[in-house]
């Protein structure tokens, strides 16, 4: 176990897997999008060079190639999630993901139900796809409570979820605060009152193990990008007995049983879900991904990080001009805002990047909580496993070198 431990020096060795990482970027915007390694890379470029085909139509030899290694990304995947190959759809992301759930759950919501509960701390993507739903079945969007500390109001939770409850949907870390929400507690919660569960695991699918049957939760949705993997390829895991009834979202071929010019039947699972052309080497490259954080164990990336988050917060707690939206380590991730007076986010990132750092400075797709937190955004830090203590060094260095200028 000692052994496989990701350090300091580890994190220092597993950088030079990352190209882009070679030229002195300092990168600390890992909750936007993470870096990718080579063997991401490399397998993106063998699959054009050797085994360029369609999947699930060609007789021939490559065509079943690409259908084999199409097919053996999904066992890797499920693998990863403790689900069934069945139970993964590929989308687009996280975005396509919720939006698929959002257009077809009417399909599977009983009678009775007409409320959709989410939290104060969601994207966009986890808002705007519902607020749309809402609209259309004349259903009320309700919110769980966020506390003065940045978590969330469990009291409110258990107030909220009713038998009128049809949906909860959150997401299990939030990506401008980095709080780690307690999605076993509130799904058990919602089952009681026999509402459709779905985590929105964008910011944790790549930094800690998910297991979707310990989780209890009937859907997960999360980016390959955010976790080593190309752009454009994302998962959506649903409960087999829902996925099965729930109607498809987009129509076309490939997920179709039988057609004729007046109607036509659905294929089985997964494929009901993936009309069209599927982007084949991106769920490839992707399983390459899973096999890259599984040699390296989520346990130990979930620990350096820990870590890393820890030395951070300490540091940034040391300048007493920064005001951290965050509580304190137990309940955080590697995600970390902050703001500093007079000082606009969008500034704090500009002269970041003067040093070659890369943070973000906004609403993060979090509007509705900046308002609630009566700020125009902040400056956020996400953390990876391949980050240093040097690296937060260095920004800790800029951080004094920014605030010194400005209070001139
Ligand atoms: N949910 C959360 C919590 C996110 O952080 C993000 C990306 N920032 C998304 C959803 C959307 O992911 P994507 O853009 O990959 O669809």
């Amino acid at each position: 176990m000692a052994k496989d431990k990701v350090d300091n020096n580890k994190a220092k060795e597993l950088k030079k897997d990352f190209q882009i990482l070679k030229n002195n970027l300092i990168y600390l915007d890992n909750a936007s999008t993470t870096q990718k390694p080579k063997v991401v890379i490399d397998s993106l470029k063998k699959f054009y060079e050797n085994k360029n085909a369609n999947i699930h139509r060609g007789v021939y030899k490559l065509s079943a190639l690409a259908t084999k290694e199409y097919e053996n990304s999904k066992k890797i995947i499920a693998q990863f999630i403790n689900a069934k190959p069945e139970e993964i759809i590929y989308t687009r992301g996280t975005t396509e993901s919720i939006n698929l759930l959002a257009y077809t759950i009417q399909s599977i919501i009983p009678k009775g139900k007409e409320e959709i509960l989410l939290t104060e701390m969601e994207h966009h993507s986890n808002l705007v796809p519902w607020q749309e739903f809402a609209k259309r079945n004349n259903f009320k969007l309700k919110f769980i409570r966020l506390k003065e500390d940045f978590t969330l109001d469990l009291e409110d939770a258990n107030k909220k979820i009713t038998e009128k409850t049809a949906v909860l949907s959150l997401a299990h870390i939030s990506n401008s605060l980095g709080t780690i929400n307690p999605i076993k507690k509130i799904v058990e919660m919602a089952k009681k009152k026999n509402a459709i569960t779905i985590i929105d695991a964008a910011q944790s699918a790549g930094h800690m193990k998910l297991d979707v049957k310990n989780i209890g939760c009937d859907f997960l949705a999360f980016s390959g990008h955010k976790m080593l993997g190309p752009m454009g390829i994302g998962v959506l895991y649903g409960r087999k007995e829902l996925l099965e009834k729930l109607s498809p979202f987009n129509f076309g071929g490939d997920m179709i049983e039988r057609v004729t010019y007046e109607n036509s039947t659905w294929n089985k699972i997964p494929e009901k879900f993936e009309a069209g052309t599927q982007n084949i080497e991106g769920a490839i490259a992707l399983a390459r991904a899973v096999n890259y954080l599984n040699k390296l164990k989520m346990e130990n990336i979930e620990n350096w990080e820990k870590e890393l988050t820890k030395y951070t917060i300490d540091r940034l707690k040391q300048i007493p001009e920064i005001n951290l939206y965050n509580h304190g380590i137990e309940n955080s991730s590697g995600i970390i805002s902050f703001t500093i007076k007079d000082i606009h986010p969008h500034d704090i990132a500009s002269m970041m990047d003067e040093s070659n750092i890369a943070i973000r400075g906004g609403h993060h797709c979090n509007m509705p909580l900046m308002k609630k937190l009566d700020i125009p955004g902040t400056a956020r830090i996400s953390l990876y496993f391949y980050n240093t203590f040097e690296d937060v060094d260095k920004l800790i260095i800029k951080l004094n070198e920014i605030i010194k200028k400005f209070n001139k």
